[in-house]
């Protein structure tokens, strides 16, 4: 299924001229008008979609990589509608389908934050073939300010803590560009150049233990998956730009392990066993994690009665890592059924499926969702594209494993 289009596509205006002759120039920031007031949307882009060069996809890679991508829109698009309902809520009124309307008003399969950020990291790892926390800020900015990769042309969705340290990157920004004589309107520019290495990027508070970091998470171990201890650590640095707490990183590092080994066809039940940590010690470096992830681990989700024995869908990281494995261990084998546990559990209803849905979708593959549901996604050509992508420059970075330079990580 190739992703070249044919239909005429309407004029843009990318903001990046200097991008524009690339295979992939398209994943920039781009506006309808030369005025810079309408962005170009996702599913916009369609129109313009280049695969990469021809290759050898392993069709099993490529399954579960997509699966992964696609299972973290599908939860956030089921469970949009319906986010910051309470459980009781859910109990009466359980999601059982796809549905339009509710809490942000979007039609049936669009997505929200959890899934623009995702787009937004996935973008930064295939344009810089490599890990730039730097680029990966520009374009979160770009969706906060400009709607970049939004499903409705806008943020209307944005955490505390991810709006606090997107507006803390543009402060840093303004005086990075004072002390190094830069112009403000080329900060977004080239963020590959040594300058940027520099530069402060970790613009998460200290106390910032939110699920908003994690929610976006699959981009990093589907690219670096061939790498699982590189995976492993910039899952857990990628966390940092905006949350600074040091139980978002270590969740983000072991489900960052979690999706790799269910990439690479590890068993449900290696992935769910309370030695997966032990077993996989050479992935996590010399610093270990958090005891309340150790408790995750070590089995603390494995409730039957879920939502009465405390498993809950809020927004703290550890309540959502906890919910999110809860379904995936109960699911009886189906994406459906665990997607939708997690959906009504209530509250953070979104984002507890869109985490579930990272490694359900990366265990059970695209095929094995739903494909009634899959369809209806928005922008899903674009995001099945991305996947190809993913695969692809993946693979470039392991072949040419570029020096990057990682600023210093702060001390916990
Ligand atoms: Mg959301």
């Amino acid at each position: 299924m190739g992703c070249q289009q044919s239909q005429v596509a309407p004029t843009i205006h990318p903001v990046f001229h200097s991008r524009e002759d690339s295979d992939i120039y398209w994943l920039n920031l781009a506006f309808r008008d030369k005025s810079e007031q309408t962005i170009i949307r996702p599913h916009e882009l369609e129109s313009y979609l280049r695969d990469p060069p021809p290759q050898d996809v392993d069709r099993k890679l490529r399954n579960r990589i997509l699966g992964s991508l696609i299972g973290l829109a599908l939860g956030d698009a089921l469970g949009a509608h319906v986010e910051f309902r309470p459980h009781q809520y859910m109990v009466e009124h359980p999601v059982t389908d796809l549905e339009g309307g509710g809490t942000w008003g979007l039609q049936k399969g669009q997505f929200t934050d959890d899934t623009s950020m995702a787009l937004c990291l996935a973008i930064s790892l295939i344009i810089n073939c490599d890990f730039n926390l730097y680029d990966q800020l520009v374009r979160y900015k770009w969706w906060y300010k400009h709607g970049y990769m939004s499903s409705t042309g806008q943020c209307f969705d944005i955490g505390s803590s991810t709006r606090q340290a997107i507006n803390e990157f543009e402060r840093r920004q303004h005086q990075f560009a004072q002390k190094n004589e830069i112009r403000l309107e080329d900060l977004d520019l080239n963020t590959g150049e040594q300058i940027f290495q520099n530069f402060d990027v970790y613009c998460g508070k200290n106390d910032a233990a939110g699920n908003g970091a994690l929610m976006r998470l699959a981009p990093v171990p589907l690219f670096f998956h061939r790498d699982a201890k590189t995976a492993v650590k910039y899952s857990g640095l990628s966390a940092k730009t905006t949350h600074g707490d040091q139980k978002v990183y270590d969740a983000c590092r072991f489900y960052g392990a979690l999706i790799v080994a269910a990439i690479r066809g590890e068993s449900k039940e290696n992935l769910l066993h309370r030695d997966f940590y032990e077993k996989h010690q050479d992935w996590f470096g010399t610093t270990p994690l958090h005891d309340d992830v150790k408790e995750i681990i070590a089995g603390s989700y494995k409730k039957e009665n879920g939502y009465a024995d405390g498993i809950k869908g809020k927004g703290y990281v550890i309540d959502s890592l906890k919910a999110a494995l809860w379904a995936f261990w109960s699911d009886g084998d189906s994406f459906e059924n665990g997607v939708l546990a997690a959906v009504n559990l209530g509250d953070d209803a979104d984002t507890t499926a869109a985490i579930y849905g990272q490694l359900a979708g990366a265990y059970y593959g695209y095929k094995g969702i739903r494909s009634d549901w899959t369809k209806q996604i928005y922008a899903e050509k674009f995001i099945q594209c991305l996947s190809k992508w993913i695969v692809y420059q993946g693979e470039m970075w392991l072949q040419q494993k570029p020096s990057t330079v990682i600023p210093p990580k702060q001390k916990f």
